[in-house]
């Protein structure tokens, strides 16, 4: 027999790389294929479709003791919309499937769909379908978000170039440590039957719990007539999807530690539970900012707009991928975000 591959042993981007590769593509209009955040499909002359679909799976994205299905239901459509997003497109129509397991009550179905309504509310997108099956354990979504997007602008993860400016919407690192405390909030409430404590957390758990997604930055960015070089959007981490962008372009970068955004109650957070806060904002998971590379000569521009921060710039592929530390130390860059197969 030959030899069986643990999918440990390739990780999930290997496997993904390794599946698809047998596929070519038949049709003139498939644009692009797998490998950024959303597929591209001609739709005009000028104008393309781009397609993205993600699953949320119960005991691995979410634990539904310190998670409201109201809350599930809108985070799930802002993590898919957020694909679009960084594909510099509007998203207009999702469909949403559910497999559920008979521990939950059409009540507690209705709760998870009030939060996909309200997030079709806020970002003006129309549910347009889905499939319903029961499944033996817990509860899956899956969403597919359809947008659209002007050719010319469409902003890919393989076109960042050497001297462009690497630029973040908001914060990082919020996302994570929301998470840390209802992780430990459940810890003491399983084991000691405490009643969670979640005052003065509000800022970290709103952006674990109901994230939303900077489309206000993309809106800024065309009033400035700016089309960024290159972008994604961060559900893994900074440091992962810098390496993204940097392998996928064939480029380096250097990020300047002092430069990283982080609001005070993600630092607060981190002291609490002795957590270097440089941790989470390079490595935590769920922030749905946008990461983007500019020419440099937008620089002046770039700085004025709100909620952009300009963390570094791109360099040659030898030079690598580094953190200025603030003492002035070269630190290489490691891709620690989350991956479906991590042991
Ligand atoms: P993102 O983090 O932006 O949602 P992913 O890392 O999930 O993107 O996926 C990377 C690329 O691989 C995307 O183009 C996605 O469509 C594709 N992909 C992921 N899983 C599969 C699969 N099982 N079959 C085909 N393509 C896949
Ligand atoms: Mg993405």
């Amino acid at each position: 027999m030959t030899k069986q591959t643990t999918l440990a042993e390739i990780g999930e981007f290997g496997l993904i790389e390794r599946i698809t590769k047998p596929f070519t593509h038949n049709h003139k209009s498939t644009k692009y294929g797998v490998g950024d955040d959303c597929a591209v499909i001609t739709s005009s002359k000028t104008t393309c479709t781009v397609i993205t679909t993600d699953m949320l799976v119960e005991g691995i994205h979410f634990d539904l003791i310190y998670t409201p299905l109201k809350h599930l239901g809108y985070k799930a459509v802002v993590a898919n919309i957020s694909d679009i997003y960084a594909m510099n497109g509007t998203p207009s129509h999702i469909t949403v499937s559910i497999a559920v397991s008979a521990k939950f009550s059409v009540e507690a179905i209705e709760q998870l769909y009030e939060g996909i309504h309200l997030a079709c509310k806020t970002y003006t997108i129309d549910l347009i379908g889905g499939d319903t099956t029961s499944s033996v354990t817990g509860l899956t979504i899956s969403i597919t978000a359809i947008g659209t997007a002007e050719t010319s602008a469409i902003t890919y993860r393989n076109t960042a170039r050497v001297n462009d400016l690497i630029c973040v919407t908001g914060n990082l690192g919020a996302a994570y440590m929301g998470l840390q405390i209802l992780q430990r909030e459940k810890a003491v409430f399983t084991q000691a039957g405490a009643q969670p404590k979640l005052e003065g957390y509000e800022y970290v758990l709103q952006r674990q719990l109901k994230p939303e997604s900077p489309k206000n930055v993309l809106e800024s960015l065309k009033k400035a007539n700016i089309i960024p070089t290159s972008m994604i959007d961060i559900s893994d981490g900074l440091s992962s999807e810098l390496f993204h962008i940097c392998k996928q372009s064939g480029v380096g970068c250097n990020i300047y530690e002092e430069k990283l955004p982080v609001h005070e109650q993600t630092v607060e957070v981190c002291n609490e539970f002795s957590i270097e806060p440089l941790i989470p904002m390079l490595h935590g998971g769920d922030d749905y900012e946008l990461l983007f590379t500019v020419d440099i000569t937008n620089y002046d521009t770039i700085s004025k707009i709100q909620d952009i921060h300009i963390i570094g710039s791109i360099t040659q592929a030898d030079k690598g991928l580094h953190l200025i530390s603030k003492a002035g130390d070269h630190v290489p860059l490691k891709a620690q975000g989350w991956t479906s197969f991590a042991q």
